[in-house]
């Protein structure tokens, strides 16, 4: 078999000794990757002895592929990552005045990563805001190629906000613009491919996980079109496409009009006894209070980009902030895949031994599951968890728990390999 992870029928077929590209990423970057690695490394050994092992390949972004090679993201790494199809980065400080907005986006956009994948649960010990952070168990789907992030604007006072303003109001007939001549204007699009897309991967992903459900989440009470459609779009997704695993509210709705409330909670019932994936919405607004008070109601969360954004760091914060928060880019059609830290460069604390690894790490464990390889993702679950558990933390979270040793961040990262 060979080194390079394929894709074949929709399925990843990975080597026991897969090649896995790397970015160490700037700032803290360089204090969390090798620690993080090591991690990884120590749990694929306990699992697998020497039949699997991950064989680690540096590739060039940021700071240290502008020292290396005069360019922020060589072709070549893009290259790595899909020869490869998986790979993981540090954080990526954007670089001031030089023509690209962001090296993550760049990435996204380049390798068509339309899901951003961010599971939150809370470790034990971990200090939270929040009175019974162990109910929080969520899986965020967050589109990330669409919505408002596309990036089309105007400028008032602008040429281009001009001729938009007069299209829209000469041509479109609008009248709703309360200070026309003031007004900068911004295009939301969010399409019918692209919000399938990301909901069929997230209702696939709560089948395969056995997870309750999935809830939409949209402000389409008063972005009919865009964040409407796309509560529309994903009922009809999960009825047409998955009729035999899941039952939605809109089924439920339907049943309680024709037959009454009594059938439609029977057939409610019966579908949660037959281990179906239940499809809800809730308005962006009223999820966000949800999701404080009753976070045992949501599990997978399908979401447009600039809501998602919000849900992210809201929920993030509900189980201990971005320190030990993971994510990924995902595009399920082609594998490629690139898990990250989700926090940025804290170039405050780089190089001081204060970063937290766990968000790397986390990603990381991530990796492993999209991997297959579960068996080695359980083993850094329980490592980590045992450590939180014994209040050896990095100064972080030290600052907030009673009673606990601080530790820098290779230390920390040994203790969770000792707990392995
Ligand atoms: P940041 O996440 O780097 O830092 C915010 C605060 O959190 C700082 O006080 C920092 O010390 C702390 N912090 C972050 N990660 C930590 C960790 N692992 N352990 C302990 N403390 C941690 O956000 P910022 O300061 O707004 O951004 C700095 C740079 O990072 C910018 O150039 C930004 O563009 C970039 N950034 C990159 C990514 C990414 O690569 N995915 C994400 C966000 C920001």
């Amino acid at each position: 078999m060979t080194d390079t992870t394929q894709i074949q029928n929709g399925q990843l077929q990975v080597p026991g000794k897969p090649v896995i590209p790397f970015i160490e990423g700037d700032g803290i970057g360089k204090d969390i990757s090798l620690p993080s690695q090591k991690v990884l490394d120590a749990a694929v050994e306990k699992a697998y002895g020497n039949s699997r092992k991950i064989i680690w390949k540096e590739v060039l972004a940021g700071e240290k592929a502008f020292r290396e090679t005069g360019n922020y993201l060589p072709d070549e790494t893009i290259e790595a990552f899909r020869e490869h199809l998986i790979g993981i980065k540090g954080p990526l400080q954007t670089p001031v005045g030089e023509g690209i907005r962001s090296l993550n986006v760049a990435l996204r956009q380049t390798l068509d990563l339309f899901v951003c994948l961010r599971p939150v649960r809370w470790f034990k010990g971990v200090p939270s805001p929040v009175r019974f952070p162990s109910l929080v168990d969520m899986h965020i789907f967050r589109e990330n190629t669409e919505d408002i992030y596309a990036g089309i604007e105007y400028m008032t006072g602008e040429l281009d906000a001009k001729k938009f303003r007069d299209f829209l109001v000469n041509e479109m007939g609008v009248d709703k613009i309360r200070f026309p001549e003031s007004s900068s204007f911004g295009i939301k699009p969010v399409s019918k491919e692209g919000s399938e897309r990301l909901i069929r991967a997230a209702i696939k992903y709560a089948i395969q996980r056995q997870l309750p459900s999935v809830t939409l989440v949209h402000k389409g009470n008063i972005m009919k079109f865009t964040e409407g459609a796309f509560k529309i779009w994903g009922y009809d997704l999960a009825e047409n496409e998955f009729a035999n695993h899941t039952f939605t509210w809109r089924q439920f709705e339907n049943i309680k009009k024709e037959k009454g409330q009594m059938d439609a909670e029977k057939a409610l019932n019966e579908a949660k006894k037959a281990g179906k994936v239940i499809v809800k919405d809730v308005i962006t607004d009223a999820f966000l209070q949800e999701s404080l008070l009753r976070p045992y109601d949501h599990s997978v969360i399908a979401t447009m980009n600039l809501n998602g954004d919000y849900i992210s760091d809201q929920l993030a914060a509900m189980v201990g902030g971005i320190g030990i928060s993971p994510g990924a880019n995902i595009n399920y059609k082609n594998g490629y895949a690139i898990f990250e830290a989700t926090h940025g460069t804290a170039p405050n604390i780089a190089g001081t031994g204060n970063a937290n690894p766990s968000s790397l790490i986390l990603s990381g464990v991530m990796m492993l599951e999209y991997m297959g390889w579960d068996e080695a993702a359980e083993h850094v679950y329980d490592a980590m968890e045992h450590t939180f558990a014994k209040r050896r933390v990095t100064s972080d979270l030290y600052a907030q728990m009673e009673g606990a040793t601080l530790m820098t961040t290779s230390e920390f990262a040994e203790e969770i390999i000792k707990n392995m």
